[in-house]
């Protein structure tokens, strides 16, 4: 085992909503997590191998991304889906797959829960990043959505219909080994011919997908979007809701009563809004007008609410890829969602971790947890746009990218 003292970091506390100067952040290389954190010098018997002066840096849990499609591709709708350049090959999408792991760790992300994959793909994504074969961040599982036949997502995904069909569905999931399950409950924007108000599964489907996972402590995760859909998904007991553009105050109470965690992929919106005029087919882009004030609206309320929101961008959507698109899905929530940039910073890490229910190893710079984190030179409770920019990557304890010019790090061996 190597043990690496990072000194003198401003290592960010959740629960003192700041980072705190002057810190140490011990780790073990071999185990990939922290062994020692505090103030000052190390008080500890551990023997320590390297000391690195982190000179300052403010140092915050890996973002991580409860929301990602890795094997989508966010130029397949621009010019109407008319430029579709790949072929959907299970071959394209696993070698897309893993040049987005790659933008993604060198983009501070070193946790994400994809919700959606071709092929199963995120599974084999996996195997691949744990045993060091490729890089990039840790993978939560859902191997293919399940959507009803025709729905939302059907093109890549699983069509299931009624109780029966679900139960057997999410049951061969499982045996082939996700970690999470996928239902699109509600219709969405990037499929014609139905919109966000639809309902597709009905209660009783998503209750029964919902009752089969739990048993398995296997989470689900809804993609809601209308008011129906997110009311019934979330009194059919999943554990997070993903968009939700019609937050009310019954919903509210349905998500305080259930324990419901929000993921809000406001990018996948707000760059279809922003970029996709005449290029984003005008039927999937009018949905998001329509739509867009309603759903931040609705972000903003749960979040007044004391609603836990886990940070997710919906990456693989239009002009929504692995690179800072995490990072600015923060800024929307301080900018558009009222939050103060330490709470966006939590929904990017502590939230995202319980979210997983990952928050005992996850989530946050304590002993015990891994040594995923990320160092950065300006403050980001000062401006969350600040993650946006250059970073130091660290993954288990050890640099796995370089975005701050190197000769401003120095490094004593003891
Ligand atoms: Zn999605």
């Amino acid at each position: 085992m190597t043990t690496i003292n990072y000194t003198n970091a401003a290592v960010y506390n959740h629960n003192a909503q700041a980072f705190e100067t002057n810190h140490y952040i011990v780790v073990d290389t071999g185990s990939g997590k922290i062994i020692a954190t505090g103030a000052g010098f190390v008080d500890t018997d551990v023997q320590i191998d390297e000391t690195i002066d982190m000179q300052g840096k403010y140092v915050m849990p890996g973002i991580m991304n409860a929301h990602t499609h890795m094997t989508s591709v966010p130029t397949y709708w621009v010019n109407g889906g008319e430029d579709d350049e790949h072929d959907d090959s299970r071959e394209f999408n696993t070698m897309y797959a893993i040049k987005n792991m790659e933008d993604a760790i060198n983009n501070g992300i070193t946790y994400i829960r994809n919700v959606g994959a071709a092929y199963d793909i995120d599974m084999e994504i996996k195997k691949m990043q744990e045993s060091g074969m490729i890089k990039g961040p840790k993978v939560m599982t859902s191997g293919r959505a399940f959507t009803m036949t025709g729905g939302h997502g059907s093109g890549s995904g699983i069509e299931v219909d009624g109780v029966e069909a679900m139960i057997h569905g999410v049951r061969t999931a499982m045996k082939k080994g996700v970690d999470n399950i996928k239902l699109m409950v509600t219709g969405g924007v990037l499929k014609n011919g139905e919109t966000p108000d639809d309902i597709q599964f009905n209660e009783d489907e998503t209750a029964a997908a919902v009752t089969e996972a739990h048993h398995k402590g296997k989470t689900v995760a809804a993609h809601v979007q209308g008011a129906q859909g997110v009311k019934e998904a979330a009194r059919a007991g999943v554990d997070t809701v993903e968009h939700a553009f019609n937050i009310d105050d019954e919903t509210i109470e349905i998500f305080k009563e259930h324990g419901t965690v929000v993921v809000p992929t406001m990018n996948a919106m707000y760059a279809i809004y922003q970029y996709g005029e005449k290029t984003v087919p005008e039927w999937a882009r009018n949905k998001v007008i329509v739509n867009i004030k309603k759903h931040f609206a609705s972000i903003t309320k749960a979040a007044a609410a004391g609603i836990p929101i886990a940070m997710g961008t919906d990456a693989g959507t239009p002009y929504n890829g692995f690179e800072s698109e995490s990072a600015y899905e923060m800024q929307l929530y301080v900018d558009k969602a009222n939050m103060t940039p330490a709470q966006a910073i939590d929904t990017a890490t502590i939230n995202c971790a319980r979210a997983m229910h990952i928050e005992e190893e996850y989530g946050e710079i304590s002993v015990g947890k891994y040594a995923d984190f990320i160092a950065m030179t300006e403050n980001p409770c000062e401006d969350i746009a600040v993650i946006q920019g250059k970073k130091d990557v660290y993954q288990n304890g050890v640099n796995v990218h370089r975005g701050i010019p190197q000769e401003k790090i120095s490094t004593v061996t003891a």
